[in-house]
Parts: C-alpha cells; structure tokens; sequence
C-alpha cells in the first residue's frame, strides 16, 4: 500500500509500505487528510523527523484488536493523534497529550495518515455523523486544538478577542471563539484569506492597521506560526488580558517581557484539544471549512500539494 516517506532531510517520495498492523489497534483505511503547517515544518526539516506525516484525517475502520474498536469496524472516523504509555502520571490523569514516553501520529514515533492505512488505539477514535463530508472531517483535529482555548481560557459574549494569523489555523480559531460568543477580529496579511474569513461572518483587519496603543482585547491569540507573533500579541491585549500562544515555529522569539509583567499579562501555550466539541462545531455549521479548502489533491501529486499548502489554506489529499 502507499505511503509517504519523509527521509530525515526532509525529501518526501511515495513508497509501496507494508500494512500497519499494530497489535491491540485499529487498522484504519485512509479516506482523506489535510496538510497542516506542522506538516510543513516537518519537510523543512523540523524536529529531525523522519517517517511519514499527517495526522489530520478521517478514515474508515477495517480491522480492530479489541472490543471497543470492533464496534468501530466500518464506521468512518477521526483520531486523536497522542497515544500514552497507559501507565504514567499524565496517562493515569487521562492527560496523554502529556505523556513523556507518548507517541504522536505523524509526528513523533507514529507512522501518520499520508498513506492508504493508519493504526491508532480505538480509544483515540471518534465516530462522524454520516453527513458530514470527509472533506469537513479532516478539519476535526485541528478544530479540536481551536477547542483547547476554550478549555484554558473563559470565552463568553463578554470576550473581546483577536487572533493573529489568516492561515488555516487561526481561521478555525476565529471561528471557534466566535462561536462560543466572543466578538472576534481575525487579522491577517493577505487579503484573499480575509475576505474568506469576512464571508464566513468574521470581522477582519489587516495586520498594522491597527494603533499600536490598542491594547483592549481580553483574549488574544497568536496563530501566526511566525516569532514576532507572540509580541505583536502581548502588544494587542489588555491589562490582566490572556495571551493564547498556538505557533509552534522552529527557533526563538524576540520578546521584550517588561510589558507582560507590568500589565499582569497571562501567557498560555496551547496544543492539541477535545474532539467532541469539535466534531460538534462543525456538525452544526457553527465552524464551516468548505470556503477554507483550497485544493484537493492525489496522493500522488504531493510535491503540488505541498507546494500549495504553503500559500493557500487547506490542501486536502484523496486517497
Ligand atoms: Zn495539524
Ligand atoms: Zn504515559
């Protein structure tokens, strides 16, 4: 069967690989998945990976290693993407997503979803309502991680929030805190991304048009993928405001701290999220993704992929 392998290096080429078949897992047969920029991050290089990426998709069921995933067989579904060791403090607190020992479908330790057939735990799966096309079904995961916020952070009609980064990720996020009722501005670089996200209902700005002394948001969220995000954030938000830092580039950030500790700023790392939420917000249209999907692609014609994921939203592949 296919899958894509990224040598360490970052070169990716498609290979005829063996099925996986993880004892006491679910072997699951690819449907679709998005490429997101961790996934980019990964060709260029990042965390020395190696192996094959992806770890957004929805796909079907076919075999099971234990009761709870035979009752998956045949269903379509998604996965979270942290497997534990089961045994550790963070696993006994049901936190695997902190596991020291976890693996991280295609991204640490864990042959990701670029490929015909993924093996996950059936405990990491979650059921798709039938109506919801794969093409929104991919966008569960990193719905999820937008869900996060709302987890570390209260979000109300009370919110004044911003979010930095027109990409495809702060766009969820935009819509994530819009729905839980907050006044979002998404604000971005690139025209074309927000006037997406303006016909979606999204109130948008461009990036620097606003007065460097607008310092009255509660919430902000650096969804930048870029170092001089989480500045630009600490720069946007209130005294006694929340920063929610979501970029995971590769490096560092300059960052002057004096403002954070004379405004009392509340810096927040972010990562992965609930599922349920998720998979809700999208069921009831309350986060909508088919204006965010760029192009749908074949396995195949991955360097095209990828070259588009670099400067459009989001680039599906089809199995
Ligand atoms: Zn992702
Ligand atoms: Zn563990």
């Amino acid at each position: 069967v296919r899958a894509l392998i990224v040598g360490r290096g970052g070169a990716p080429a498609l290979a005829d690989a063996p099925r996986p078949a993880v004892p006491g897992e679910c072997l699951i047969r690819v449907r679709a998945a998005g490429i997101c920029g961790t996934d980019l991050q990964l060709l260029d290089g990042y965390a020395d990976f190696a192996g094959v990426p992806g770890h957004e998709f929805v796909g079907e069921v076919e075999a099971a290693g234990d009761e709870r995933g035979r009752s998956l067989i045949g269903r379509r579904v998604v996965g979270e993407i942290n497997v534990g060791c089961g045994a550790c403090a963070s696993c006994t607190a049901g936190v695997k997503e902190h596991c020291p020992t976890r693996t991280v479908l295609g991204i640490v330790g864990r042959p990701g979803a670029f490929a015909d057939y993924v093996s996950l735990p059936a405990a990491n799966l979650h059921a798709v309502p039938d109506d919801m096309p794969d093409e929104a079904a991919v966008f569960v995961e990193p719905t999820a991680a937008a869900c996060r916020i709302l987890e570390q952070t209260r979000v109300g009609p009370s919110t004044r929030a911003a979010v930095l980064g027109d990409g495809r990720f702060g766009q969820l996020i935009a819509q994530t805190l819009k729905a839980a009722g907050a006044e979002t501005l998404l604000v971005g670089r690139h025209p074309a991304k927000l006037a997406i996200a303006a016909s979606l209902g999204v109130e948008t700005a461009v990036a620097g048009s606003l007065p460097p002394d607008a310092a009255r948001f509660d919430l902000v969220v650096d969804a930048t993928g870029k170092p001089e995000g989480i500045a630009q954030a600490v720069a946007l938000v209130r005294p006694r405001g929340v920063v929610v830092m979501k970029s995971t580039f590769h490096g560092e950030a300059a960052l002057p701290t004096w403002p954070i500790v004379v405004h009392e700023v509340t810096l927040v790392g972010s990562r992965c999220g609930p599922f349920r939420p998720a998979i809700d917000l999208l069921a009831r249209g309350a986060v909508r993704t088919a204006p965010l999907v760029s192009s749908v692609a074949r396995l195949e014609d991955y360097q095209q992929a990828f070259a588009a994921a670099r400067t459009s939203l989001k680039v599906i592949f089809r199995m």
